[in-house]
């Protein structure tokens, strides 16, 4: 029996009921719930931390580098020993929830690199493509892929599953076309809220956001005004671009542009927080998109028609 990862991240809006809940939950005060769920996830989280930082797991309280096939668990996945073979992590997944799954790996992620290590950006799926995403954490990156919910019609597995895929060192550990793992019905109920959203819940991984997800959190006036110019585009988390345009019956100053270019450099201050407090009768519009640090998306090639 593998012990359970907490999938309990849902945060509700206003309280009411969709008949995308699950049948089992249809009778729970869901304001009540989604706190208890917060509450629980928060804490599950700081034993996380606790016993990654000792290099623990704070699931069976192995040391991380701990194998023992009757055993499964999911600090498997973190593969810190070569005796972890592919069909364990099969059978491991087979066991546990894609959400939990994911949002084990997610944790382990944020340990190195806020948001930064993930990569589930709505921009960057195929459109015919469900769900993507890519976490990465030292010399390791997990793929999860769900095709559909539906399954392949014209093959065997007509079941709704996803695929992984795995690096070590970037190299294949696990192709996207090695296993079919099945979906739960969990998994169907939080990617539905991920992907399509509800106008009444929202789904968060707390303690694994991604970096859309802070992109999407942030207050993006205050986020502005407190950014610093990264020395290397990859080294920063968002990528500014700052339009500038005279308001009419007046001119831009290409020397006050250039002043305030040395003045971004010398201090860190970003060019866009510059150009809207210093320059008068323009109007500036900054456009914050992912810089080039975040880990890129693992794409699964199309089959051959
Ligand atoms: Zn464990
Ligand atoms: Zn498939």
């Amino acid at each position: 029996m593998v012990k359970k990862h907490s999938n309990k991240q849902f945060v509700e809006k206003k309280i009411g009921i969709d008949n995308i809940m699950p049948p089992s939950k249809q009778d729970l005060n869901l304001q009540q719930a989604s706190e208890k769920a917060i509450i629980e996830a928060m804490k599950e989280h700081s034993d996380f931390i606790s016993c990654f930082s000792n290099k623990q797991c704070y699931l069976c309280l192995q040391p991380l580098n701990t194998f023992s096939e009757s055993e499964p668990c999911l600090h498997w996945l973190l593969r810190r020993t070569n005796r972890i073979k592919k069909r364990n992590i099969e059978y491991l997944l087979k066991n546990v929830d894609m959400l939990q799954a994911l949002s084990y790996v997610r944790w382990v992620a944020n340990t190195e690199s806020k948001g930064m290590g993930i990569n589930d950006l709505s921009d960057e799926i195929d459109e015919d493509r469900y769900y993507e995403c890519t976490v990465t954490w030292k010399n390791i990156s997990w793929s999860f892929l769900v095709e559909n919910l539906q399954g392949h019609t014209q093959q065997e597995n007509i079941f709704p599953h996803y695929h992984l895929h795995m690096t070590i060192n970037n190299k294949p550990f696990i192709v996207f076309s090695n296993f079919h793992i099945p979906l739960q019905e969990s998994d169907i109920f939080f990617l539905r809220l991920r992907v399509e959203g509800h106008e009444r819940m929202k789904h968060v991984f707390l303690g694994g956001e991604s970096y859309e997800d802070w992109l999407r959190m942030v207050n993006h006036k205050d986020a502005l005004a407190n950014m610093k110019s990264g020395d290397k585009d990859t080294d920063s988390p968002f990528h500014l671009q700052t339009m500038i345009t005279a308001k009419e019956g007046s001119t831009i100053s290409g020397d006050e542009i250039a002043s305030l270019v040395k003045e971004s450099n010398r201090t860190g201050e970003t060019m866009a927080a510059l150009v809207r407090d210093r320059l008068k009768n323009v109007k500036v519009k900054t456009i914050i998109s992912p810089s080039e640090g975040i880990v890129d998306q693992v794409k699964r090639k199309r089959r051959k028609q």
